[in-house]
């Protein structure tokens, strides 16, 4: 639909987190401590998915998609929807998305992975 550039993934860091949970070594509050606005993001705008919650393993998390740039103004900082993601492809050059998985059981949440979406030129690192 769309090519994503200078694609960063938290797996790693993600993974890390919860198996230090599941060790005994976070306490829950640690790691479940999304804010309201967050879980208010993830009901709102969020996406489902199929991946159980890693932490309290009873329900699927949900991705909230936040937005950042600085052409982007007012949709700056902002929750979207995947649709209206694929019209701001087209309609700006160059904006960082940044993918939060927010488990609306439990309050978990972390950053799963970040990209750059927009018209502008492709990055010349990376391309063949
Ligand atoms: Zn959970």
């Amino acid at each position: 639909m769309w090519s994503q550039r200078r694609v960063v993934d938290y797996g790693l860091a993600e993974r890390a987190v919860v198996h230090s949970r599941r060790a005994g070594r976070t306490l829950r509050g640690e790691v479940c401590d999304a804010q309201s606005y967050l879980l208010r993001a993830a009901r709102r705008f969020g996406g489902p998915t199929e991946r159980l919650c890693p932490v309290c393993e009873k329900e699927n998390v949900t991705n909230v998609t936040d937005v950042h740039g600085d052409s982007l103004r007012r949709h700056a900082g902002q929750a979207k929807v995947t649709s209206e993601l694929a019209v701001m492809a087209h309609d700006y050059d160059e904006f960082r998305v940044y993918v939060v998985e927010v488990c609306q059981g439990c309050s978990w949440n972390h950053l799963t992975v970040s990209y750059v979406l927009g018209n502008g030129p492709p990055d010349l690192v990376g391309q063949a």
